[in-house]
């Protein structure tokens, strides 16, 4: 048990830090490498599709960040200094979470007591609840939507550069393992085989995101957490469907769609309380 709560304080700290790192690689790449070799070339006409490439990505990079930030800032934790922490009959003593008898959490990892928590995002180094999730969602989605752009871009860099061709659907499938062995064989250069371990990277993330994203819009629309639904407590949500969504998008939700802005008040912990009679 000791052994299993190290390896997820070692994950609380690594996740953040590849998430940064990976942030990074895909600034310098797109910066440096993208834009001036698929962009910068004579016979294109530059400047508008430079613009107009740098600007989307900015804009993408811009949420996906400032939704982390905002996850981050407005935790899902309770600020009620009296709140019990007494484990509910219910309560299995989960690696990172004891069920509290009022319906909250008790993570380990944030040593904090959560309302109505969800999960714990590795990656934030936070527990993801009701007034975060929002945040959270629209991270996902802005992460996904910045990969998946990132590797559109990442293809067309080496079809320019290197003249690798993308046309048989079937190049994706066998341009790792063959990128591998060229690299070991000295045919390749570090950089290009980097770039082709990226293109996956940014694929993998994408389509993850993407998934997680609408596995948690769904749960958000039941009115259910993914700590119920791990604990098959699917119980019926006493709102509709757009009540759960404007609890937990907020009353600007449109405005948080297309800028990482506070859309989610910050209720007092009585108002809050309401929910835990459905946890
Ligand atoms: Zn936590």
């Amino acid at each position: 048990m000791i052994f299993r709560m190290f390896r997820l304080r070692v994950l609380n700290t690594i996740a953040p830090v590849y998430f940064f790192a990976a942030t990074t690689v895909t600034f310098i790449f797109y910066f440096y490498f993208f834009i001036p070799t698929i962009f910068q070339r004579p016979d294109v006409s530059l400047k508008v599709s430079t613009v107009i490439h740098s600007a989307v990505f900015l804009y993408l990079m811009l949420n996906a960040l400032g939704n982390y930030v905002m996850a981050i800032k407005y935790p899902a934790e309770s600020s009620h200094e009296t709140m019990i922490r007494v484990c509910s009959a219910d309560c299995s003593d989960k690696i990172d979470a004891h069920y509290l008898l009022n319906g909250c959490h008790f993570c380990k990892l944030c040593q904090k007591t959560i309302l109505r928590r969800d999960h714990h995002c590795f990656f934030t180094g936070n527990c993801i609840g009701n007034r975060n999730m929002r945040y959270f969602i629209m991270f996902c989605i802005y992460t996904s939507c910045t990969c998946l752009y990132s590797l559109v871009l990442g293809v067309a860099f080496l079809t320019v550069e290197y003249n690798i061709s993308f046309e048989n659907p079937l190049t994706f499938l066998t341009l790792l393992p063959f990128s591998t062995g060229y690299f070991f064989l000295g045919v390749i250069s570090g950089m290009q085989f980097f770039l082709v371990l990226m293109l996956y990277v940014w694929l993998g993330i994408g389509l993850v995101c993407a998934g997680f994203c609408c596995q948690q819009v769904l749960l958000v629309a039941r009115g259910q957490t993914y700590c119920q639904m791990k604990q098959g407590q699917l119980v019926e949500s006493h709102s509709s469907w757009k009540e759960n969504l404007s609890d937990v998008f907020g009353s600007r939700w449109a405005l948080g769609f297309v800028l990482p802005m506070q859309t989610v008040e910050t209720f007092p912990e009585d108002t809050a309380a309401k929910h835990h009679k459905h946890d």
